[in-house]
């Protein structure tokens, strides 16, 4: 596990992570990883890890760290990750922090780079307000919406002075055209010299 990208996406719920993850996965050559998106795989096929996960996620709540590291240990094992990967929406907490960072240590590799997507309240609650129509996820109803734009600001947004600390942040202007902003991502990382393989 040496040579590659290793990149995080953050920002608030409805940001565009998932959207931006997919074009960036394309244009970077490696896999995007979504906590969220294998944990619904996980709820839907009624797996022992989706039935414990369930209710945190029903109630817009953080599935717990331990359940969350083990499952990202697991996936950053597989071999399509030891070229490099970009996790969208892990890590959330202090914790998950320390955990990758020991895991990334253990693997003599480390990440480049962190992109913080910005986007504000109004902003990602309408365009949540949205998804819960076309695609009926039951964590987008709008208390539940709140709530988790409430999780994001206690226990993930401390993550970005944490990386910052490390140099390691560009932030990025989520609003727009998804060319666009994509275009902005990638042109912040070549200027880090990271670019498509
Ligand atoms: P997302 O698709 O990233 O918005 O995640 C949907 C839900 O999955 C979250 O509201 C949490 O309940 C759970 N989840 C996803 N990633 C994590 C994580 N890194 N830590 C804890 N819970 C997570």
């Amino acid at each position: 596990m040496t040579s590659g990208t290793r990149l995080l996406l953050i920002g608030p719920p409805g940001a565009g992570k998932g959207t931006q993850a997919a074009k960036l996965s394309e244009a970077l050559g490696v896999p995007a990883i979504s906590t969220g998106d294998i944990f619904r795989h996980n709820v839907k096929n009624e797996t022992p890890l989706g039935v414990q996960a369930k209710a945190f996620m029903d109630a817009g709540d953080n599935v717990p760290d331990s359940l969350t590291n083990d499952l990202i240990t697991d996936r950053l094992e597989q071999p399509d990750c030891s070229e490099g990967f970009l996790l969208d929406g892990y890590p959330r907490t202090t914790d998950q922090v320390r955990h990758l960072d020991g895991f990334l240590a253990e693997h003599g590799t480390s990440l480049d780079v962190v992109v913080q997507l910005v986007a504000d309240a109004d902003v990602v609650v309408e365009r949540l307000r949205k998804r819960a129509l076309e695609q009926g996820r039951s964590d987008d109803d709008e208390s539940v919406v709140r709530h988790r734009l409430e999780v994001y600001e206690e226990q993930t947004a401390p993550l970005i002075d944490v990386y910052g600390g490390r140099e390691l942040v560009v932030a990025i202007d989520g609003l727009g055209e998804i060319t666009e902003v994509t275009r902005r991502i990638m042109d912040q990382l070549a200027a880090r010299g990271i670019s498509g393989s």
